[in-house]
């Protein structure tokens, strides 16, 4: 995993040339587009800052990124910032999740939800096209810990949800899984969508590929796997450099990132890649106004989005990112060992930067205080910490000093 750290000043020209290279309403002959920059009367093109500001310039200027631009060559309009987005999913399925070059499609979508539905409705379309299945043949497959957009994809896509058991390290139940596959083979259910997650949103947990999927190729030939790395995608495989669920593993097909999440872009940066010949059964091709039809299931999105990922994973650099990540596990290390000594049980995978302890040691008034999750708020048995860039070690002690003080308390 390499690419370079570039200094500021590179990476404002390289966005600029990019803008340069796209079609500009400002000056430029552009009477049948149906969009224009943003409002002259709030995000004005004069203010002083923005020659200094390639990100702000780049959303006032506001390209479009519809369509899928490692598929075709799709609206030609703003390919200057369209390539800024290509190298976004190079950086993303080559370097960071092992891909050959040329062997993916993708595309910066609104988010982690958006991603995992994308994956869905492709793998239905191909069991409906190329295996002439009906929908209710079709089942999506995941542990209980998934996060909620398996569910919402299903309801959508008229799919069916099949939920299996965890065991106490928060792995897939092997057990309950065959159960459950021989279950729903009598239930019709012939093709699968294997839903795995490179880290829960509540535990921080990766599924383990191998023995899951061994398990179910013993009893159904046809399945897709789709890797949910929402969370994880941007920490999981720079803290331990084994990880399984990247493109390496030949039985994935599909992966969820979410810039987001860890990389700290603004809210519109999820990330869909999947293997070549695959985007095609998302294809649209009633979207003839857009050059290259559309793949995707948002249509226009901002070109600003791929533009920050871009401008921050080139201001750490891959080494920089590491380390950052690095030093988020070094500070969540010094969580659970203080909860060892407190005697306080938790759950944490350790190349993970998420704590969910045991609710029964937590009063309820330290959780509150530190806006601590629970796996439900109705009931709660876990509360969850998760070390954020802004978590800091002073934040961190406080609260630990609270809760030895009421871990006296209970103790006496
Ligand atoms: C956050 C998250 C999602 C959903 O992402 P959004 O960006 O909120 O749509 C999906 N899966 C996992 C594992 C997540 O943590």
């Amino acid at each position: 995993m390499y690419w370079k750290k570039l200094p500021f000043k590179t990476i404002k020209s390289k966005i600029f040339e990019a803008l340069e290279n796209n079609l500009n309403y400002k000056d430029e002959p552009i009477l049948g587009l149906p969009a224009t920059y943003l409002d002259q009367e709030q995000f004005y093109f004069n203010a002083p800052f923005l020659k200094d500001a390639p990100f702000l310039s780049t959303l006032i200027s506001n390209p479009n990124h519809i369509g899928c631009h490692t598929y075709s060559k799709g609206e030609s309009y703003f390919s200057g910032t369209q390539a800024v987005e290509v190298d976004v999913l190079r950086i993303c399925a080559e370097e960071i999740l092992g891909a050959e070059p040329n062997s993916y499609d993708g595309y910066v979508a609104p988010g982690g939800t958006e991603a995992n539905i994308q994956a869905q409705w492709i793998y239905r379309n191909y069991f409906v096209k190329e295996k002439k299945a009906k929908l209710e043949e079709i089942g999506l497959i995941f542990s209980e810990d998934v996060h909620y957009s398996a569910f919402k994809g299903c309801n959508i896509l008229s799919i069916k949800p099949i939920t299996i058991k965890i065991d106490k390290d928060r792995n897939w139940d092997l057990v309950d899984l065959e159960k459950q596959l021989i279950t729903q083979k009598q239930l019709g259910i012939k093709y699968l969508i294997v839903h795995l997650t490179m880290a829960t949103t509540m535990y921080g947990s990766i599924d383990v590929p191998g023995p899951i999927i061994e398990t179910i190729k013993a009893h159904f030939e046809d399945y897709f796997v789709h890797v949910d790395a929402a969370f994880g995608g941007f920490i999981y495989p720079f803290t331990n450099s084994e990880c399984q669920l990247t493109f390496k593993n030949e039985s994935v097909s599909s992966i969820t990132l979410d810039g987001h999440k860890m990389l700290q872009a603004p809210y519109g940066t999820g990330i869909f890649l999947a293997r070549k010949g695959l985007m095609e059964y998302a294809q649209t091709e009633e979207a003839s106004y857009v050059q290259g039809t559309d793949f995707t299931l948002c249509g226009s999105r901002s070109g600003a989005n791929a533009v920050s990922m871009w401008m921050i994973l080139m201001s750490h650099g891959s080494a920089g990112w590491q380390y950052q990540m690095e030093r988020l596990i070094d500070r969540t290390d010094g969580i659970c060992e203080k909860l060892d000594e407190l005697n306080i049980p938790y759950y944490r995978n350790p190349y993970m930067n998420i704590v969910a302890m045991d609710a029964k040691y937590i009063p309820i008034e330290v959780a509150k205080k530190y806006h601590l999750v629970a796996d439900d708020f109705n009931n709660p048995k876990w509360w969850k910490i998760v070390t954020m860039m802004h978590v800091k070690k002073h934040v961190i002690d406080k609260f630990l000093i609270d809760l030895q003080q009421a871990s006296t308390v209970f103790h006496n």
